[in-house]
């Protein structure tokens, strides 16, 4: 099945935050025009012919102002009709306004904010005052209809209190959806507040387990995507697939690359919307050739991994970035990614083949019987939503 199509549009990477453990913001970052936003539209007419996701990405997207949003939303979509596009939004919420979230409704835009917990955890690692700003915004999307979700990051420290955190998003009735600080490549010490793909792959089974305990309380979409992805045999989330070439990005001036994570890295750029590079003329560049030679090394260094067909050796810039474009391994986080993915595994398949079906709930469970949930029980209360 082919992946959808996904632009991530940049329109600065200045950011307003100073989170301990941000490695992309940028203070000096250009803002884009709204002629780059025609030449985006322009470019992607022709480049593309299939549905396409576009994401506002940063930095902080909001800086770019209301007025940016009220001219760009039109051109695009008016521009880009035959291609069906769907809009979403990343942000910490702190720059919206009612007139923003007026705006961001109209066109129906999703809003993925960030939140690592309780305020106390939350601000001692992404700076005092963040949980404040970001749920007064949270506020003005709610009054407005929006709908927001929040990723957390969970650091080398904030581990340590992972039972607060998931309290923190089951009292509050917030869907959970994790992420592992990355190391920081433009801090002197990337690894302060990196989580360690070991006590990664811990805390994923940590919260398979939490999740059961509460399973229609709390969604942990992180546990959902993984379950789907090893029931269907394919990936669903970025992560997991070939993103290669079915993902790009359009940094300020209107450079193209390979995902956000790569934008104000000059040696990752492909091209620029103002040349209207076709998908052969992306091929050409060095970054594109880069991510396909990253394919082609899974392929061959996961061969013999069981769970390759829905794992593809995890995120390229994980893997490439701070080894400045050399391929020396697949994603750090394959430690975390094998221990989960066994884990589901193993009790998948003694749900529906083991002894241990008559217990959990598996397929070979007698009706009326009490059945202790299990990644069964995760699959069904997906597919009844
Ligand atoms: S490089 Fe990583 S973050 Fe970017 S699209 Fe690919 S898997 Fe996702
Ligand atoms: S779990 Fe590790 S070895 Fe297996 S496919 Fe993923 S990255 Fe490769």
């Amino acid at each position: 099945m082919k992946s959808p199509f996904h632009i991530m549009i940049i329109p600065t990477l200045g950011c307003p935050s100073k989170c301990h453990y941000c490695w992309s913001s940028d203070e000096g970052s250009p803002k884009m025009s709204i002629e780059t936003v025609r030449e985006i539209a322009e470019w992607l007419k022709d480049y593309q012919s299939d549905q396409v996701t576009i994401t506002f990405h940063g930095g902080e997207p909001l800086l770019a102002g209301a007025d940016f949003y009220r001219q760009a939303l039109p051109i695009l979509s008016e521009s880009l009709h035959h291609l069906s596009p769907t809009f979403a939004l990343q942000s910490n919420l702190w720059r919206l306004t009612p007139e923003m979230a007026q705006i961001f409704a109209e066109y129906h835009i999703p809003i993925g904010s960030s939140i690592d917990g309780p305020e106390e955890i939350n601000d001692l690692q992404r700076g005092k005052g963040y949980f404040e700003k970001t749920m007064r915004g949270y506020e003005i999307a709610k009054a407005n209809g929006l709908e927001v979700r929040f990723i957390c990051t969970f650091t080398c420290r904030s581990v340590e209190r992972k039972e607060e955190i998931f309290n923190f998003f089951l009292q509050s009735g917030f869907p959970l959806k994790l992420h592992p600080a990355l190391p920081s490549l433009r801090s002197n010490d990337p690894k302060e507040w990196a989580l360690e793909p070991e006590a990664y792959g811990e805390l994923l089974v940590y919260l398979l387990d939490k999740y059961l305990e509460n399973l229609g309380r709390i969604e942990v979409m992180n546990i959902n995507d993984l379950c789907r992805c090893i029931f269907i045999r394919r990936g669903t989330v970025c992560t997991f697939v070939d993103c290669m070439g079915t993902t790009l990005a359009v940094g300020p001036d209107g450079s193209i690359y390979p995902c956000y994570r790569f934008v104000g890295m000059p040696e990752y750029v492909m091209g620029n919307v103002y040349d209207r590079p076709t998908r052969d003329d992306l091929a050409r560049s060095d970054a594109w050739k880069l991510m396909h030679a990253f394919k082609e090394y899974v392929d061959r260094e996961c061969g013999e991994c069981p769970h390759i067909r829905y794992c593809r050796g995890g995120c390229p810039y994980n893997a490439i970035a701070p080894t400045n474009g050399e391929i020396r391994g697949v994603d750090p986080h394959c430690i975390a990614y094998k221990r989960i993915f066994d884990e589901i595994t193993d009790r998948l398949n003694n749900e529906m083949f083991g002894a241990a079906d008559m217990e959990m709930g598996g397929f070979g469970s007698p009706f009326g019987r009490r059945a202790k949930p299990g990644i069964m029980s995760i699959l069904q209360t997906m597919a009844t939503k």
